[in-house]
């Protein structure tokens, strides 16, 4: 006789338990999903016992007696019928796993009335062990009732964290749901007390601002034939102290992706500070042949066909939105609004402020490139704007201009902003292949490490694109014979350690446009007018024109704000003048 048998159903359901629903926040996922794939518009959950107790209520299409009896048994789903229609998928479930792996651990009660019907009908399970269905009191819905969860796998319970953490960790997932799904209404209790109640939305932004309270939000749309995606931030200013302000969704679902939350971090990168985050959501749809979410029993982390040009969809749609002006108040919210049609090369039309009016040319690169080098706007067409439209008043502590408009007084950066504009000057000469260069009749002598030179050599061609030609002389030194006009002498070894530490430390493609934007920023810094030097009011005026030619101006290279502003209205309330 051989040794190997057939495992109990129940056996199989509880293994199958530890993957699909190892924490309270996995089973109050898969509840919440089942309610949304039966067309609910309200939801209540109550959570108790530090979320080993969950109740979902819905107003969803429900179950009838036939439906009731299979539900609980394993892979059993009225989702999907045959392999095809994974690909095809236009529900949240379809592994038919998550009833039956929770009612195994579990006890565990399903009470359910369609529309149709006039009663409503219970099923139970006590940790696998299924009732009948019954007559119960009605309901117009569907209402799952899961408590002392792994009460009989003590092993899984050891593995429960903190409180705290399985409950934090539950209310995001509620917020990934109320993230993917603006027009439902969901109502959430923990322990007998109101926690969130979010009302229907009518967009996604309406929502952002609802469940995670971000402000002053920018609202982007892009479309191709890759992707399409909707991004919604807050203005830099608003930044987070850790990434957990990044959402990703990907055909609505709430998904993990390191790269492409590093798409969003590169979006943002010269707008926010070291150790600053953005508050972001970013909603992608692609065709879903191009996507596979079967590869993670919670769903929680899917396959891309083509990440990379998703990331650097993402990275540009953000970056490009960033570049654009923004109206310079402490409190208005001004949404931009991008609209892409497909066929590149595409045109894209900015409903701003009408002295902001500006028509940008966007062509998406639609194969991969080594280097993705958008053929995009922020050239420098000097336009009478936002900045030069101030009035100048005068400069503050030898750093700051002062000046104002109608509406607000600013202080201005002058390191920042002049930083900002030589930053976009390099981009922009890079853009269109012409960076001005000086020769230079004694070439400067850079000492590198060993281990440097190497990669910093290989990198010749790219630095000559960027105006910067040396040779390798020595076995730890570069000689630099060229470089662009805009970087002062003394500027060089800083730009080449610093870029050479950078090479270092990434080896990714995509990263050299990284490298190239360090680069471009530390250049900057080290060409600009200091603060604390004298500026005529010319010099004044000439420099605000400037930043009119680059629209992203509202942040330096570093992150920090070139500007801040105090708009009248505020003044006359802190002076009392005005309620
Ligand atoms: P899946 O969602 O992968 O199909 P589940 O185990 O989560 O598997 O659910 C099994 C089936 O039970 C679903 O396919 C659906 O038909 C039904 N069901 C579960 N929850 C609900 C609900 N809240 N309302 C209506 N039907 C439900
Ligand atoms: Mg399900």
């Amino acid at each position: 006789m051989g040794n190997i048998h057939q495992l109990e159903d129940q056996v199989i359901n509880q293994i199958a338990a530890g993957e699909v629903v190892e924490r309270p926040a996995h089973l109050l996922k898969e509840l919440l999903e089942n309610s949304i794939d039966a067309d609910a518009t309200k939801i209540v959950v109550e959570i108790r016992q530090n979320g080993r107790s969950v109740k979902v209520t819905d107003n969803g299409n429900g179950l009838d007696s036939e439906d009731l009896k299979k539900c609980l048994n394993r892979h059993t789903t009225s989702k999907i019928k045959n392999a095809q229609d994974l690909w095809a998928l236009k529900t949240f479930g379809f592994r038919g796993e998550a009833l039956s792996s929770i009612s195994s651990v579990s006890k565990f009660a399903m009470r359910s009335q369609p529309r149709t019907q006039a009663r409503a009908l219970q099923v139970t399970s006590d940790f696998g062990t299924q009732s009948e269905p019954y007559e119960a009191a009605t309901l117009e819905g569907t209402e799952v009732e899961v408590r002392d969860l792994f009460e009989n796998t003590p092993a899984r319970l050891k593995f429960l964290k903190a409180p705290a953490a399985e409950i934090s960790q539950m209310k995001q997932v509620l917020k990934s749901v109320a993230l993917s799904h603006p027009e439902l209404e969901i109502k959430v209790l923990i322990d007998g007390e109101l926690e969130f109640f979010w009302g229907p939305c009518s967009s996604r932004t309406e929502r952002v601002a609802q469940v995670l309270g971000f402000k002053e939000l920018r609202h982007v749309t892009f479309q191709d034939d890759v992707a399409t995606l909707e991004i919604v931030f807050s203005e830099p200013k608003w930044a987070a102290k850790t990434s957990k302000n990044i959402w990703l969704f990907a055909q609505n679902r709430w998904i993990q992706d390191r790269s492409l939350q590093q798409a969003v971090l590169e979006g943002f990168r010269t707008f926010l500070m070291q150790g600053e985050f953005p508050q972001c959501v970013v909603w992608i749809d692609v065709d879903p042949a191009q996507i596979d979410v079967n590869v993670h029993p919670t769903k929680s982390v899917v396959k891309f066909q083509d990440p990379q040009s998703l990331f650097r969809r993402i990275y540009h749609v953000i970056h490009q939105n960033l570049n654009q002006p923004k109206q310079m108040t402490m409190t208005t919210v001004q949404p931009t609004v991008f609209e892409v049609r497909t066929a590149p090369p595409i045109q894209v039309q900015w409903p701003v402020e009408k002295t902001q009016l500006k028509k940008v040319d966007f062509n998406v690169v639609s194969k991969p490139l080594e280097v993705f080098r958008p053929q995009d706007s922020v050239e420098p067409v000097c336009e009478t704007g936002f900045w030069s439209g101030l009035q100048v008043i005068g400069q503050v502590h030898m750093t700051y201009i002062l000046a104002q408009n109608q509406k607000s007084v600013y202080l201005i950066d002058q390191h920042a902003a002049h930083e900002r504009i030589a930053f976009e000057k390099l981009w922009a000469g890079w853009r269109q292949g012409k960076i001005e260069v000086q020769q230079l009749l004694m070439p400067i002598t850079v000492d590198l490490d060993p281990e440097t030179v190497g990669p910093v050599c290989e990198l010749k061609e790219e630095f000559q694109r960027l105006g910067l030609s040396f040779e390798q002389s020595g076995p730890q030194s570069v000689a630099v014979f060229a470089l662009p006009s805009i970087v002062k002498d003394h500027a060089v070894p800083g730009v080449f350690l610093k870029t050479a530490a950078k090479i270092k430390e990434q080896s990714v493609s995509f990263e050299f446009e990284k490298i190239l934007s360090d680069l471009f920023a530390t250049m900057a810094c080290h060409s600009v007018i200091r603060a604390g030097h004298a500026m005529s009011v010319e010099e004044m005026k000439n420099l605000l024109a400037e930043m009119d030619c680059f629209p992203g101006s509202s942040y330096c290279p570093h992150g920090r704000p070139v500007a801040i502003d105090w708009g009248f209205d505020f003044i006359e309330k802190e002076f009392g003048r005005k309620l």
